[in-house]
């Protein structure tokens, strides 16, 4: 499980990105300050940084400086910078960011940078091939097969399938799966996350005489093999 330091002095920003980065598997720290933040990641090990430019203490450049003539190159970094600032994303490159976001950004993007960044070190994941049961799903081929029969996925039911195969028997809410398949900005009132497990019922279980998608009223969804409870 890859280990993340978050470094971002907006604690709800903070807290939206830790919880989101969480719901993916990984482990996340969070420091508010640059100082702190530079202090903790030449103290730990992490696998990769995530460093806002404008921190109070020390801004975030500076931390990449100098966490790189500490530390080296081998942890991947992504700065997260505000619009129009150039400069800012010239300077964190060449003092050794790998990669960078504008600000506000869609969190998808945010998992999928973090993905290649952590796959291109070596740790990465998820992996290419996630299976439960009878269902394989190949995140690069973008395939899906149920006891060996091919099933033709829509991207956000892949993505919706995906999470949750990312994490069998673990129950995902209706607000964790809409930030994490769609996005933060989405509306949250929207029945859309019902529509989209019906649609992936319909290809994932109908059919078979085991149910993988199940409904955890007034949870959410998780996938798991069928048990004896009294689940849709
Ligand atoms: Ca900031």
């Amino acid at each position: 499980m890859a280990a993340i330091l978050l470094i971002e002095d907006e604690t709800n920003v903070a807290s939206f990105i830790k919880r989101g980065l969480e719901e993916e598997g990984f482990l996340v720290d969070v420091a508010y300050d640059g100082a702190m933040g530079l202090s903790l990641a030449c103290s730990r090990e992490y696998d990769l940084l995530i460093l806002d430019v404008i921190l109070p203490q020390m801004n975030g450049t500076e931390v990449c400086k100098r966490y790189r003539e500490n530390q080296g190159f081998a942890v991947p970094v992504i700065m997260l910078t505000a619009l129009g600032t150039t400069e800012d994303i010239v300077k964190g490159l060449e003092f050794g960011a790998d990669d960078y976001l504008v600000k506000p950004f869609v969190f998808r993007e945010l998992v999928a940078r973090v993905n290649v960044l952590l796959r291109r070190k070596g740790t990465g994941f998820p992996a290419k091939s996630c299976e439960f049961a009878d269902l394989v799903l190949n995140t690069e081929k973008k395939t899906v097969t149920r006891a060996g029969k091919n099933i033709s996925l829509t991207t956000k039911e892949f993505r919706l399938l995906e999470l949750l195969i990312s994490n069998p028997q673990r129950v995902f809410s209706r607000t964790s799966i809409l930030e994490n398949v769609w996005d933060a900005n989405f509306d949250f009132n929207t029945n859309i996350v019902e529509v989209y497990i019906n649609y992936l019922r319909n290809k994932i279980d109908k059919g078979f005489p085991v149910k993988l998608i199940h409904t955890v009223i007034g949870m959410g969804y998780v996938l798991k093999e069928a048990d004896h409870e009294n689940q849709k």
